[in-house]
């Protein structure tokens, strides 16, 4: 531990002390956090959390840091809970929740998931470059190197935007008129006819419409992928990536941005497809979400 500080100091060095607050992470990195057990007022364990969250939120409102080392405990997600009511019953906000557990939606959180919950509030961001993000919110932002690539930032809240898209209107359908033919989640693979995960939307619609990008974004690629057959991926803000599959035909560019609404291919039957429809996939840092939580899809 005292060696990764070493280190993690010698890299804020870099940047500026002044404007970094570090904290030691008191969850040991191997150890699943603990399990935070029933959301009721009798629960110790969720007293000490909330005055935990109360008393950080103070400290990072006084000098940006945190008074107590950042832990996370673990929720299993019950029938009947809703994001909400978690939300409220551990004193937490949205972004934190969402960010912690890469969320993209209110109703992407299904009972029996585990969820961490951390004794903080703020904000959880992927990034390889911590200077990226002292770019994107702000030099005075404190930043807490957590895993890998993952980063802390005390107190940082969603912006309207990053809101807009949680409560699931900052994407648009990509065939507006098409029929949803299969949705995402488990499935009997039309090939293989075994059960397999259907990582997302399919719409159809005749061979040939025009297919629209869902968000503004920035085309990181527009080629054959496996599977997909021709494949248009379009990196939006905050981690969101869309995924466009079996196009007949590419209408754009790698490196092109594009507005929403902007055509970026045919329907087409390309890779592995039965008949005429578009593979719609919406990724959050990677993880493959449901599409249906982040835009105004209509779905029967
Ligand atoms: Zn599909």
């Amino acid at each position: 531990m005292l060696l990764k500080n070493r280190k993690l100091l010698r890299r804020v060095g870099l940047v500026g002390l002044l404007f970094w607050s570090m904290t030691l992470v008191a969850n040991d990195a191997d150890a699943p956090p603990p399990a935070l057990g029933e959301l009721d007022n009798a629960n110790g364990q969720l007293l000490r959390l909330r005055r935990e969250i109360a008393d950080n939120l103070r400290s990072t409102a006084r000098f940006g840091g945190l008074e107590h080392e950042l832990r996370f405990v673990r929720y299993r997600v019950q029938e009947g809970d809703n994001f909400f009511v978690i939300m409220a019953r551990v004193s937490q906000d949205a972004a934190t929740l969402a960010s912690a557990n890469d969320l993209a939606n209110p109703n992407a959180l299904l009972p029996g998931t585990d969820i961490l919950i951390p004794n903080a509030r703020g904000l959880f961001v992927h990034s390889e470059d911590p200077n990226a993000i002292q770019r994107r919110f702000g030099r005075e932002v404190a930043l807490l190197k957590q895993k890998g690539d993952l980063w802390f930032l005390p107190g940082q809240r969603y912006n309207n935007d990053e809101l807009r898209i949680f409560r699931g209107d900052g994407f648009q359908s990509p065939l507006p008129n098409g029929r949803i033919t299969s949705r995402y989640g488990s499935r009997l693979d039309p090939f293989t006819n075994r059960m397999t995960f259907h990582g997302g939307l399919d719409i159809a619609a005749a061979l040939g419409t025009p297919v629209y990008a869902s968000r503004e974004g920035r085309v990181v690629r527009a080629e054959t992928a496996p599977g997909y057959g021709q494949l248009v991926v379009i990196e939006h803000e905050y981690g969101y990536q869309t995924y466009y599959g079996h196009l007949s035909a590419i209408k754009v560019a790698v490196g092109q941005t594009v507005p929403a609404g902007h055509i970026i291919g045919l329907v087409g039957r390309t890779g592995r497809a039965t008949g005429p429809h578009l593979h719609f996939e919406v990724r959050v840092n990677g993880q493959r979400t449901n599409p249906r939580l982040v835009h105004g899809i209509t779905v029967p």
